[in-house]
């Protein structure tokens, strides 16, 4: 998985389910900007259990976590701390970081 080049060496790591531009189109959005953001905004950025280990998952890198929210909360229920253990806090943290 490539990372985000600001989280080498910390214990961050990127999560994006949604592809594609983010459709709420704000006119000073880094990620929506063509070639700035680190990855493919085509895939989706899901690291694996194993390269998350005991890190902390950042959702929604990038998009607006309101998109698609449900899918969002669906696709990462397998992390630690996830919706389906602690939903009021993965709420929470989908907000924040949107
Ligand atoms: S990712 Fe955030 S800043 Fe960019 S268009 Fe979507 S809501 Fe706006």
């Amino acid at each position: 998985m490539k990372r985000n080049p600001k989280q080498e060496g910390t214990n961050l790591f990127d999560c994006k389910p949604q592809t594609g531009p983010c459709p709420v189109g704000c006119a000073e959005c880094f990620y929506n900007r063509p070639g700035a953001f680190y990855a493919d905004i085509e895939q989706p950025i899901m690291p694996t259990l194993d390269e998350v280990g005991d890190g902390i998952v950042r959702i929604n890198s990038g998009h607006d976590s309101n998109i698609g929210r449900d899918e969002v909360i669906r696709a990462t229920e397998q992390y630690p701390g996830g919706s389906s253990t602690r939903r009021s806090p993965s709420s929470t943290f989908l907000r924040r970081w949107s």
